[in-house]
């Protein structure tokens, strides 16, 4: 099957009750046993629910994973994968990463004795340099928010695999529809589903596929046993989101593009980061390993000023000043006071987020309308 038809048929059945095509929301926590342990399939919903089922055989089949999991946001996804590692264990992981991975990393999990490393993953031999005994897990972002940096995701995996490690990829951005970092040797990939694979900002969510049965036996026990999962109602939004995913994205791409280029040319505006660019320090990576180049764009304005971004963004009137992404509705933010609030000044300087950074997910309205907003707003 290929990957629109997945998006739309893989992994589901009709619903074996009265064979309803889209899985019904079964909105409950428990199921009648006729005897104890008498049950079909299903006991407490915090362990299995149909229609969370239905979604996460949909994960996997995207993702060209054998095993789905579905949690009650892409946080408490990172948050299982953590829960495979123990005091002691060092992680390697992207310096430019959404802030709220940041904060659980640091603010949670080194206080359990877990060590990062935040580090440039421009190449490879960089990153082996950080590796020793105690290395568990390597986590990349590509591309990374919002700086739009690419991780080569293929070397990753060679260095992951040379030294025992697991790698995780958190492939918010990118989506499946543009790259599959299970083919490309990952062994956990992570979505916050809040943003492309819901796609309608109406439902928060986080999703993990992996190949491996033992890898996968091991989360599907955290999954439970810590219990963040997500509900059948939002279950069944991001199932109903997923069918649209391949046309959803096809715009974000097209439209992604012609901002990137319109704003490329604009007087006021310094730099664009988008990795369409052949000037795109990892262009030719991205090239490689993702069909097209997202709908994400930043950008730093020539005045380098706080206010001027500020102002930038509350002119704005298709765009709408809001967290998150990924919805079919345009957004833009200012990551220094928003999403990359709770990463320090210094630390996310160092990487490009600056106080004139202005990031936009570019969603699917006519692009004249998006181009005429942005044209009004830097005037
Ligand atoms: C939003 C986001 C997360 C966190 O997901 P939530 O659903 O908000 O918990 C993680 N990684 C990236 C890249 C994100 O954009």
């Amino acid at each position: 099957m290929k990957f629109n038809t997945k998006t739309i048929h893989g992994g589901q059945e009709h619903d074996p009750a009265y064979g309803a095509v889209m899985p019904p929301i079964y909105q409950t926590s428990t199921y009648a046993q006729s005897t104890p342990g008498g049950h079909k399939g299903y006991e407490y919903s915090r362990t299995h629910n149909p229609t969370r089922n239905a979604l996460e055989k949909s994960f996997a089949s995207i993702e060209n994973g054998e095993y789905g999991l579905a949690f009650a946001s892409g946080l408490a996804a990172i948050d299982a994968v953590l829960k495979l590692l123990k005091p002691g264990d060092e992680i390697i992981s992207t310096n430019d990463l959404y802030g709220g991975s940041y904060r659980l990393f640091t603010k949670v999990y080194e206080d359990f004795g877990l060590k990062f490393h935040f580090i440039g993953m421009e190449n490879a031999d960089k990153v082996r340099n950080y590796v020793n005994d105690n290395t568990r897990l390597i986590w990349v972002e590509t591309p990374t928010n919002p700086m739009m940096n690419i991780i080569d995701i293929k070397a990753m995996a060679e260095v992951a695999s040379d030294h025992d490690i697991l790698l995780a990829v958190d492939n918010t951005f990118a989506t499946p529809y543009l790259q599959r970092p299970l083919d490309m040797g990952a062994d956990i990939v992570m979505h916050s589903a809040t943003k492309y694979l819901g796609g309608h900002s109406d439902v928060v969510m986080g999703a993990l596929a992996v190949k491996d049965k033992e890898l996968a036996d091991k989360l599907y026990f955290i999954q439970n046993a810590s219990g963040g999962v997500c509900g059948p109602q939002d279950s069944f939004l991001v199932l109903r989101g997923i069918k649209t995913l391949h046309v959803r994205m096809q715009r974000h791409c097209e439209n992604g593009r012609q901002i990137a280029e319109y704003l490329k040319t604009h007087p006021k505006i310094e730099k664009v980061y988008w990795p369409g660019f052949k000037d795109h320090p990892n262009h030719d990576v991205a090239t490689a390993q993702m069909d097209d180049y997202g709908g994400m764009v930043s950008f730093v304005t020539k005045g380098h000023d706080y206010d001027e971004a500020i102002a930038i963004v509350e002119k704005l009137k298709v765009f709408t000043l809001a967290e998150s992404l990924g919805g079919v509705e345009s957004l833009a933010g200012h990551p220094a006071s928003m999403t990359h609030a709770s990463i320090p000044k210094e630390e996310r300087e160092k990487t490009g987020v600056v106080d004139s950074l202005i990031r936009l997910s570019v969603g699917i309205e006519d692009i004249d309308d998006l181009i005429e907003d942005l044209r009004q707003a830097l005037n």
